[in-house]
């Protein structure tokens, strides 16, 4: 079949915040670039909306801090530590970064919204909705674009350089026979959603109980995004249970989740998330780069996913630059983006599986202990010590000026 066909310089699959970063950049700086996303829109439901000191750092090299915050969002000043509804220990942001005393609770379809908006004020962006891509197209050892599935047909996108920007299930990864290095899976985080009781705050809380261990994020603008971390494995068993064990363990939980709790008839309400890290050997083939959680997925805990993604992508667009303009887009060359990332990304990996190994352990001795261990981490300077090297960027990062608004 004959399919229709366009050029450009620089093709990425995948608009998230990693695809949209490097698209947004690299238009910024002239650069042809065309965005293929499988959805229609950037309707998400539990994605990453916590956007942690790091984030804002970032944005503020940019010049985009004000842009971003202007758009809905609420700022978190402080997460608290509840054993069996007694307050164990809380942490400020404040303290942790003082320049950026608050996390950016953002829905994750704004941040996008607003970053597209932003992407195609410049002639040389273009993004295509319901466009998956499902082929790469090769030019002797080099990748040369890709084939995406669109209303009208199959598409064939040439470029100079393809991006997988597409996820933590990346097809590019998968079609380009990327290799995974090392994968973690510590177990599963069960996510539902319910009303924000009015005294609540904008706060983060974890909560371990008889049962599980539980994360309650503040929703914009008055939920609360709630997520049940449980070992792997275990939500088959409870699933084999049926309901009324889980809705008497919610009800004992906490009082906010009544309500929610007395209406349920089945799982249907919830939403499981594998609570999985990875890391791919190399991101760099011929003609092709990975970015974000494409070639190094995050665990939850933290919730830093979009902040080191969105790293990578800055990062990502600089050497793209570099490269397209010396003509050389081989692995080689593109391998400069994994080098400057690689000995963070690692670093976080081993403090998340450590914290993992806490949060979905089903070990009594361990959930046990873990809060008694967590609060006296919390009244020394050991826990501001980890949550800094996880939350705050250690350095600026290198910002050529084209690229900054
Ligand atoms: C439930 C949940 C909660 C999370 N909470 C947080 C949090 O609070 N804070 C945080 O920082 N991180 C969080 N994360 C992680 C965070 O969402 C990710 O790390 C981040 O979104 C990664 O960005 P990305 O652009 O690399 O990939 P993604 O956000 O996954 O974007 C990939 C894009 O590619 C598209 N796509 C996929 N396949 C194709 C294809 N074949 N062709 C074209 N397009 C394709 C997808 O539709 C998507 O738009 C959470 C993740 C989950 C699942």
């Amino acid at each position: 079949m004959t399919h229709r066909m366009i050029e450009t310089d620089v093709c990425v699959a995948g608009g998230g915040p990693a695809g949209l970063f490097v698209g947004l950049l690299l238009a910024k700086a002239g650069v042809r670039v065309t965005v293929l996303e499988s959805h229609d829109n950037f309707d998400r439901e539990y994605r990453g909306e916590v956007l942690q000191p790091r984030f804002l750092q970032l944005l503020q090299q940019l010049n985009l801090r004000d842009y971003i915050e202007s758009f809905p969002g609420a700022k978190v000043r402080q997460g608290t530590l509840f054993y069996k509804n007694k307050r164990m220990g809380s942490f400020s942001f404040e303290d942790v970064s003082g320049a950026f005393p608050y996390a950016l609770w953002m829905p994750q379809p704004v941040l996008l919204q607003a970053l597209y908006d932003k992407a195609r004020t410049f002639p040389s962006f273009e993004m295509l909705f319901h466009a998956p891509v499902k082929q790469l197209l090769h030019e002797g050892d080099r990748i040369a674009g890709v084939v995406a599935e669109t209303a009208d047909g199959p598409l064939e996108v040439r470029a100079r350089l393809t991006v997988g920007a597409d996820g933590r299930f990346s097809a590019v990864r998968k079609l380009g026979g990327f290799e995974i290095e090392y994968e973690h899976y510590a177990g599963d985080l069960v996510w539902f959603t319910v009303p924000k009781p009015a005294d609540w705050g904008e706060e983060l809380r974890m909560l371990i109980t008889d049962g599980h261990g539980y994360i309650v994020l503040p929703k914009y603008p008055n939920l609360l995004q709630v997520g049940i971390a449980v070992p792997a494995a275990e939500w088959k068993e409870i699933k084999a249970h049926g309901i009324e064990p889980l809705r008497q363990e919610l009800l004992a939980a906490h009082p906010a989740f009544r309500d929610f709790a007395e209406s349920l008839t089945d799982f249907k309400p919830f939403v499981l998330l594998q609570a999985k890290d990875f890391y791919v050997r190399e991101w760099a083939k011929n003609g092709c780069l990975l970015v974000g959680d494409a070639a190094h997925c995050a665990s939850p805990a933290g919730a830093v996913g979009v902040s080191l993604s969105v790293t990578t992508a800055v990062v990502a667009a600089d050497v793209i630059y570099d490269a397209l303009r010396d003509r050389d887009c081989s692995g080689g060359r593109l391998a400069a983006v994994q080098k400057c990332r690689d000995r963070e990304i690692r670093s976080i990996h081993s403090m998340q599986d450590r914290a993992a190994k806490l949060m979905f352990s089903s070990s009594p001795f361990i959930r046990t202990w873990a809060p008694m261990f967590i609060s006296f981490a919390a009244k020394t300077k050991l826990i501001r010590f980890v949550q800094r090297r996880l939350l705050v960027l250690p350095e600026p990062l290198a910002i050529h000026e084209r690229f900054m608004f």
